[in-house]
């Protein structure tokens, strides 16, 4: 079993503090490493340290093109160990190999994008309205970016804040969940051997309860890059606004899958099974709602019922597992709380709604594969996210009557529709008020393309040339091209 420490400016170091975490291995229950349980004052230390770095001119002083040769050797770096890093997830997060795998080599898609990107932000020479005056706009990095980050997808959603924030310049203080902090601390490894300097990119490890505040309300913090639920996610934000900190927050969905009658059935199907069961529902962008015409509802219904009832559940770590555990205990706590006030709101749970156990679940923390129809779109289960394998069916007769319930929600994070009706699909794709639109197709995301929330899903975008706007800030130059005597009393 291995015990970290954490990456304070280049050098692996014990918690202040001297306690440590279990991580736990949600199929087994075993606890496979301890992490450093980090106090404030090791927040601090990782602060300072980044501060330090964002002005030595180790970093500071790079040329954008040097960063991004950097950044594409770390990309290398992840690439060679993707396999090494997908394991390591898995064990801590419970995801299924095939898609911690998949996801793992995407992230070094992520950095080598981000590398490409770095000498290619471009300021600009602005036409102003005054005669004599040169102006131009450069784009300089923010400072010290705090990225505060979820168990369900540690590697990748670091990698969303991580390649774009140093791709700009930035140095980086990385507080990943207490659940699953080993594949972040293999990464800052990576990232020392790829060469980045000692301290451009800090590991610390712990509670966010315990060392969150210090993060986000230390002054050398220029901006917090959260992805979390809505809970934390409101806390961070009040937190920096306290401090007028910037921030990202890419936070939970509701998100509506809409289906019409006119649908490639077995595609629609399809995606309404990657949407809710992929990862086990513990996914912000979780086709948690499904709407379905009326007319197709039964036929519909039977059938995802007939798939998910035989999805193959058991040890992520088997490449044929299809529904793994879910990742804590309190998060399947909560699920199953979840399950009841459905039922007791009336819902009708025509397949699953129980914890498994026994050969085949190892000590996991199980939940069958969950669908509940007859649900109004007032029900909590139709509101707030249950970040689990639970689908909320919702039926509709007519596009408006849909897009009023899809838009019905505190979230705004995705949304699908599927119809053959190309004009049908973009009148949804006009009024859904959501980040992302999916049509015929469902969990798509790629580094080329900007992610995020509207409504409380979020603040900010991930992805894309959109990111790279959220690392850095506008400084607007004026130049004298000729003498001026102008009147000082006058505004010029
Ligand atoms: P969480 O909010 O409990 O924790 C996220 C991170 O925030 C962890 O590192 C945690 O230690 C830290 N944290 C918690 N309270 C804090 C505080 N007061 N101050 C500072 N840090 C604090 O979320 P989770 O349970 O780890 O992850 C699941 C949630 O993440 C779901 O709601 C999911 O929708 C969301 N998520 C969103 C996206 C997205 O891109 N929109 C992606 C993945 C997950």
């Amino acid at each position: 079993m291995k015990q970290y420490q954490m990456l304070i400016g280049g050098h692996w170091t014990d918690p202040a503090a001297g306690e440590w975490i279990d991580s736990i291995e949600p199929f087994s229950g075993e606890v496979i490493a301890r992490i450093p349980r980090g106090s404030a004052a090791d927040a601090g230390a990782a602060v300072d340290a980044a501060h330090a770095a964002f002005h030595d001119p180790a970093w500071s002083e790079l040329t954008a093109t040097a960063r991004g040769a950097l950044l594409r050797k770390l990309a290398a770096l992840i690439e060679r160990d993707a396999a090494r890093l997908a394991d390591i997830e898995r064990s801590c997060n419970g995801k299924n190999i095939t898609e911690v795998a998949g996801q793992a080599r995407n992230v070094a898609q992520w950095f080598y994008y981000y590398a490409g990107l770095a000498d290619k932000i471009e300021g600009a020479v602005v036409p102003i309205n005054k005669p004599g005056v040169f102006n131009y706009v450069r784009y300089e990095p923010l400072g010290v970016v705090a990225a505060i980050t979820p168990w369900n997808s540690p590697l990748a959603l670091t990698a969303w804040k991580m390649a774009p924030a140093l791709a700009c310049g930035n140095t980086m203080v990385i507080k990943p969940s207490e659940y699953t902090s080993p594949p972040l601390l293999e990464l800052g490894a990576l990232a020392l051997e790829a060469g980045i300097p000692p301290g451009v990119v800090n590991v610390i490890t712990g509670y966010g309860s315990e060392i969150g505040a210090a993060l986000i309300e230390n002054r050398k913090v220029a901006k917090i890059a959260f992805t979390g639920g809505d809970f934390g996610g409101r806390e961070v934000a009040v937190a920096a606004a306290r401090h007028f900190k910037k921030v990202t927050l890419e936070l939970g969905g509701k998100s509506a899958n809409i289906v019409f009658d006119d649908a490639d059935f077995d595609q629609a199907v399809n995606g309404a099974i990657a949407g809710i069961f992929g990862a086990a529902g513990q996914t912000c962008m979780a086709g948690s709602r499904l709407l379905v015409q009326r007319g197709i509802h039964d036929r519909f219904v039977a059938r995802l019922v007939e798939i998910a009832s035989q999805a193959r559940i058991g040890d992520p770590a088997l490449p044929d597992t299809q529904v793994g555990p879910i990742a804590t205990k309190a998060q399947h706590e909560k699920v199953l709380r979840y399950i009841d006030i459905a039922k007791d709101e009336g819902a009708t749970c025509i397949l699953g709604g129980r914890p498994l156990s026994g050969p085949g679940y190892g000590q996991g923390q199980f939940i069958s594969p969950t669908i509940f129809t007859g649900v109004t779109n007032a029900m909590r289960i139709a509101r707030e996210e249950v970040f689990g394998p639970v689908l909320a069916v919702i039926p509709f007769d007519e596009v408006d009557e849909a897009l009023a319930i899809a838009n019905d929600s505190d979230f705004g994070l995705a949304a699908a529709v599927w119809t053959q009706d190309l004009h049908r699909a973009l009148y949804c794709v006009d009024r859904l008020e959501a980040g992302t639109v999916w049509v015929n197709n469902y969990r798509s995301t790629s580094f080329t393309t900007p992610f995020g929330g509207y409504k409380n899903s979020g603040i900010g975008r991930e992805g894309g040339t959109e990111a790279v706007k959220e690392y850095l800030q506008p400084k607007s130059v004026w130049i004298t091209t000729r003498p001026n005597k102008a009147n000082p009393w006058v505004l010029g």
